[in-house]
């Protein structure tokens, strides 16, 4: 882990790196306040872990890391001059790793202020197209839940097919919106919901009905998707979840990984956060590669988390395990083989 104050901003930036086994580590930069540093510290850490196995288990040759841009108020949100200072402060932290981390953006940060970063070192991704990059990464991801959705009902009800399926969607932001729409042109039967009653605007052109954000989790449905925070799933909710199957965006879905074998005990098909929305940094890894950004490529690769869900599942039915001990498995299994393999120039 890397901790500099920046020359020009006076704020902390940290950039966590929990593993460059698979390649260098990818993963967002947070513009946020903390009570203190070492919370900052303690959030990159977990975050950064949890990139690695996103990565591993999408089968990417990245690795895992996390920035942080220490916001110095959670009132006052970082202002134009002083914002440039930051990212090109955090910038530096990050170009004095060499390539070991590469930044992308995240909660806090937006393509734009990548081509910020972009001014004091290349190890940016997630630069807009017009600058050679892949863009806004959430169609990316919304494609992958879709995909996602429909191998779990294929699962529960032997047809990947949503004509006629009932299906909720809690969250109706970048991601949310977007598999709404998909999940309406493929004829679903769509409830939506989103603590900003403004999104409630958007049921009419979805043909969607609203219920309240306090419902989505019990309403009775074939799917239910989360698409707003984590932590949803623990034991006291699951006892109300009106759905068979969960697969959705949100980050960080179970309380804790417990929550996974209780969800199985219970029949219910959850689908591991970090394998359905990898379609995001799938999209980003494209536009690292060495022919550069090309979106044919992205969707196909975006569209392979299909393939790496139906063998989770085979996995755990196998094993009598869960998917999240399968999905572990098998980043354990690829992070094992990365690591045996010629040493990359990140290790
Ligand atoms: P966003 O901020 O654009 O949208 C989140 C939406 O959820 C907002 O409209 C917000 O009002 C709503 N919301 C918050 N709490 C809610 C609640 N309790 N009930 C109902 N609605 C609530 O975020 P996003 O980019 O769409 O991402 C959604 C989730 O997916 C997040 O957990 C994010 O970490 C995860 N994710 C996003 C991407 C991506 O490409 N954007 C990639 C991977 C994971």
């Amino acid at each position: 882990m890397l901790v500099r104050r920046g020359v020009r901003s006076g704020l902390f930036s940290i950039v966590a790196v929990h593993s460059t086994v698979c390649g260098p580590a990818l993963g967002g930069c947070r513009m946020w306040h903390y009570d203190d540093a070492r919370a900052a510290m303690r959030d990159g850490l977990r975050l950064s872990r949890a990139m690695t196995y996103k990565s591993a288990v999408a089968g990417l040759p990245l690795g895992g890391g996390k920035g942080i841009i220490l916001a110095p108020d959670p009132s006052t949100p970082v202002v134009r001059g002083r914002r440039a200072d930051a990212l090109r402060d955090f910038g530096d932290t990050v170009d004095a790793l060499g390539g070991m981390y590469v930044t992308a953006e995240d909660v806090g940060t937006s393509a734009r202020d990548m081509e910020v970063i972009a001014s004091v070192t290349s190890h940016v991704s997630g630069l807009s197209r017009k600058r050679g990059g892949s863009g806004d990464p959430s169609p990316w991801t919304a494609l992958g839940v879709e995909s996602a959705i429909g191998v779990c009902c294929e699962r529960v009800f032997g047809s990947a097919s949503l004509h006629g399926r009932t299906i909720v969607v809690a969250g109706l932001g970048h991601v949310g919106a977007r598999v709404a729409k998909q999940c309406a042109n493929d004829g679903a039967t769509l409830l939506v919901t989103d603590i900003d009653r403004s999104k409630r605007a958007l049921t009419p052109a979805l043909g969607a009905r609203w219920i309240e954000p306090g419902e989505a989790l019990s309403t009775a449905a074939d799917v239910y998707v989360p698409c707003a925070l984590g932590g949803i799933l623990d034991h006291d909710s699951i006892e109300r979840l009106g759905a068979p199957i969960v697969a959705g965006a949100a980050n960080n879905q179970l309380a804790d990984d417990d929550v996974a074998d209780l969800l199985a005990a219970r029949g219910v098909l959850w689908a591991p956060d970090f394998v359905v929305n990898a379609g995001g940094i799938i999209n980003i890894s494209v536009e690292l590669e060495p022919t550069g950004y090309d979106p044919r490529r992205a969707r196909d690769r975006v569209c392979g988390i299909a393939n790496t869900l139906r063998r989770i599942f085979d996995d755990a039915e196998a094993r009598s395990e869960s998917p999240l001990a399968a999905a572990m498995t098998l980043a354990h299994t690829r992070l094992a083989e990365a690591a045996a393999a010629p040493r990359n120039p990140f290790i």
